[in-house]
């Protein structure tokens, strides 16, 4: 048995991603990770050719989707085909019909929960969460706090599987979540079986990698668009001073 560090929740180029799906896959490599999944919003196509050729580096890359259920985001992984926007129910089956695995991802998210009093107002509803494999209770977007009340419902909810991942959509934040999988091998129906039998820990977020750094990130772009303003600012009263002395 191995023990492999795995991102599960990235986004690439293909949708809103900072990195195109090899760039992901080598800052992964880089970020000393053994697997990644691709899950973008609503396409599989960032993964699929991964399904025939698996990069020469030593990573494994599970293709996967983030799926926009009625219900809430799912994450579905081992997919070979796009699963397009549906309810919860409907991509239940498509994910059987291909032999995909379910995660219900952010959970407890401020923003993306259903208002359910008295069930700590999380995404889905506990029987709703039954019909999927598990659930992610480490994601790297989401507040501490988030966090912590998901892995406290995945303990007292043993048949779920837990699994961890960044949701990066900047290069950098790949590997600020992560998941352990305890793995026969590096294959793909390795770490499917694994995932399976619920032989994963998640882990993370780390610090530095969360929601600072991408504000920040965000802050230098309003800054540059500010300083692009002055700068065109200035250039229209110099034009305008130039025409007056022409005057
Ligand atoms: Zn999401
Ligand atoms: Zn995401």
């Amino acid at each position: 048995m191995i023990e492999l560090k795995a991102d599960l929740h990235c986004h690439t180029n293909i949708v809103d991603g900072q990195g195109t799906p090899e760039e992901c896959v080598e800052r992964a490599k880089r970020k000393g990770l053994d697997v990644l999944a691709i899950t973008d919003h609503r396409h599989a196509e960032g993964g699929l050719r991964y399904w025939r050729e698996q990069p020469v580096n030593g990573m494994t890359v599970i293709p996967g989707e983030e799926v926009m259920t009625d219900e809430g985001h799912i994450l579905a992984y081992f997919i070979k085909r796009t699963i397009k926007d549906c309810s919860l129910e409907e991509a239940v089956a498509k994910a059987r019909e291909q032999g995909a695995l379910l995660y219900a991802t952010h959970v407890f998210h401020p923003t993306f929960r259903r208002f359910i009093w008295g069930q700590a107002r999380k995404t889905f509803r506990d029987d709703e969460l039954a019909l999927l494999h598990g659930m992610e209770t480490r994601n790297g977007q989401t507040i501490s706090r988030c966090n912590r009340r998901a892995t406290a419902y995945a303990r007292e909810h043993t048949d779920l599987g837990v699994i961890g991942g960044s949701d990066a959509h900047f290069l950098w934040e790949i590997g600020g979540a992560w998941t352990m999988i305890r793995s026969q091998g590096r294959t793909l129906d390795d770490i499917k079986e694994a995932m399976l039998r619920r032989r994963t820990e998640a882990g993370g977020p780390t610090r530095v990698n969360r929601l600072v750094l991408r504000w920040a990130y965000y802050a230098h772009g309003f800054h540059r668009v500010l300083k692009g303003d002055h700068r065109r600012a200035a250039n229209r009263r110099k034009k305008r001073r130039r025409v007056r002395r022409l005057l």
